[in-house]
């Protein structure tokens, strides 16, 4: 087709030819700040634990539930995880390193929010503190680093907005399409749709494959459940809750 072709048939279509009335997105109430919007899931909002159970043995989750709210790592106890799967959401998550600053580079306020326990994005205190940028806090584990350092001071709460697509497999188990994450930290976008490679490992090369497991989680049931991580770092965290997409 010429170009002066294509002009004319664009030419002869109406603009409503290209508007999409249906289906209309629903109409939601979004919150202010901290308060989750009103399709959300709340996973925890410093009530209790009822939402989470201990990575270990499936029991009860034995981190610090906090006066403000706030939960606290109980170093060695295990992280802690969903009791519910997840497939593609979009997760609001607060968090925090302590105030004491300890340790260095990946010894400094280390956790992290594990996707369907196979996919990490890092929580560390990257406050002045430096280590391998793709280590760093906001980072897809060793896979991708954060655009920015978008760190609050240590000590003090951060966010992290994250949208989670997760991978799409055939029947046999085989990736057909990769997923992806998008990351804001502190409103800040520090991961821009970046395509997940695999597992996001501590050693080694990522691994894609419906059933496969991250080394360091070989031993874990395969379920797609949310997890954080200890890290024998005391990390807070509050207000988290997740969108179903
Ligand atoms: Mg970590």
């Amino acid at each position: 087709m010429l170009i002066g072709q294509v002009l004319s048939a664009q030419n002869s279509m109406k603009p409503e030819e290209t508007e999409v009335w249906e289906p209309e997105p629903k109409v939601i109430q979004p919150g202010l700040y901290t308060a989750p919007p009103s399709d959300a899931i709340v996973l925890f909002d410093g009530t209790d634990f009822s939402k989470w159970r201990s990575e270990r043995n499936q029991g009860e989750v034995q981190w610090t539930l906090n006066p403000d709210k706030s939960m606290t790592v109980k170093p060695r106890s295990g992280g802690i995880e969903t009791r519910e799967e997840h497939g593609s959401i979009q997760l609001h998550i607060e968090w925090k390193s302590p105030t004491i600053i300890k340790g260095e580079g990946q010894g400094r306020g280390n956790s992290g929010i594990i996707f369907q326990r196979r996919y990490e994005i890092q929580v560390l205190d990257s406050y002045q503190n430096r280590t391998y940028s793709n280590g760093q806090a906001g980072a897809v584990y060793k896979q991708y680093m954060p655009l920015v350092n978008a760190m609050r001071p240590t000590g003090e709460w951060q966010v992290y907005d994250i949208v989670f697509n997760e991978p799409l497999y055939n029947e046999k188990g085989v990736e057909i399409k990769p997923g992806s994450f998008i990351v804001f930290h502190n409103g800040v976008l520090i991961q821009n749709a970046v395509e997940i490679l695999g597992t996001t490992e501590y050693i080694g090369k990522p691994k894609k494959g419906r059933d496969l497991m991250p080394d360091y989680g070989a031993d874990r049931v395969k379920q797609r459940t949310l997890l954080l991580q200890d890290h024998g770092d005391l990390v807070s965290y509050r207000n988290i809750w997740m969108r179903r997409l």
